[in-house]
């Protein structure tokens, strides 16, 4: 399925490059887009164009399936019709988040195609693990779980003001959903591989000129908070007034992009805000459980910098 090949974001970074070489990373990232693009003969605004056409379809089989779904609970069942339809629907979603996860992987492409002059390995140690973290806020492409097939994503030990490079793993998103191991669908977690201690990204982000701990320091900072929550707060209120959520981040099961959100009593800027599925509703057990709290200054930049162009330093 994947023509890339590799792990990825949407903020054109590769995963999991550590032994490899820059140049020969990115020629096969370009070998491997130009043969999807000559094997399937669609240009990059034709995959624009459809998955604009497929994400308007998968809101619609979303409310339907969260409809039937409904019905069945209220009325305690379905009619065979029903139950077919609601078969139907879910294998229809399935195709469309695939056909979804091809574009998506057009757009890390191409970003990485145009950003290849400032593209440059990151080592990640105590100094750089603010980079992981920029980079756990996106999607990772092509990470699956071993045990379920469901997408993983970068996770870190969130009780930590600063996480060690050894405080990093792969999470499967099934632990959100309500299953029978322990009460999760999946529990699978993955240490970092040492290959994983590597990624290649675009350095030009000044947050990336500092180390973790001097970049951590000016996020604290009072000043330089208030300033953060003032520019997160109006790309909340502009995301909610446009109805759009946010780029580069989708519920695994909905496919939808999350909505940013903020908690009400928070106790600071690390605190404030979280992404939520468009169909997690609060205190509601019966909706999309899926929400992910924006607890570091590495993630509100990745937020800011892909929503508004420039990140908060
Ligand atoms: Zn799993
Ligand atoms: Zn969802």
């Amino acid at each position: 399925m994947s023509f890339l090949q590799r792990i990825a974001n949407g903020l054109g970074t590769l995963l999991g490059v550590l032994v490899e070489a820059t140049v020969t990373v990115i020629q096969g990232i370009k070998q491997g887009f130009e043969d999807y693009q000559r094997r399937t003969g669609l240009s990059s605004s034709d995959v624009r164009t459809q998955a604009q056409r497929d994400r308007e379809r998968l809101r619609v089989v979303n409310e339907e399936i969260i409809y039937l779904r409904n019905r069945h609970r209220s009325s305690g069942g379905l009619s065979e019709r029903e139950r077919r339809r609601w078969h139907d629907l879910k294998e229809e979603r399935d195709a469309l988040n695939q056909e979804l996860g091809r574009a998506k992987e057009v757009q890390a492409a191409e970003k990485i195609i145009d950003n290849e002059s400032v593209i440059e390995k990151v080592e990640i140690d105590l100094n750089t693990t603010h980079v992981l973290q920029y980079n756990a806020f996106a999607d990772s492409l092509n990470k699956r779980c071993r045990v379920c097939g469901r997408p993983m994503k970068l996770q870190w030990r969130r009780d930590l003001a600063i996480a060690g490079p050894r405080d990093f793993f792969w999470g499967c998103t099934g632990w959100y959903l309500p299953g029978t191991n322990d009460g999760h669908a999946c529990k699978f977690q993955e240490k970092l591989a040492r290959n994983d201690f590597g990624l290649m990204t675009d350095i030009s982000e000044p947050e990336f000129e500092l180390s973790a701990e001097e970049f951590g320091i000016i996020v604290d900072d009072p000043g330089t908070s208030s300033i953060i929550a003032e520019r997160v707060s109006d790309l909340q209120s502009d995301l909610k007034k446009k109805k759009h959520g946010v780029e580069l981040v989708t519920c695994p099961v909905h496919g939808e992009n999350m909505v940013l959100r903020n908690k009400s009593g928070a106790s600071g800027l690390l605190d404030s805000y979280f992404l939520a599925c468009p169909h997690w509703r609060p205190h509601d057990d019966n909706s999309c459980p899926f929400m992910e709290k924006l607890k570091s200054g590495a993630q509100l930049a990745a937020l800011l910098k892909s929503q508004t162009g420039r990140g908060v330093l």
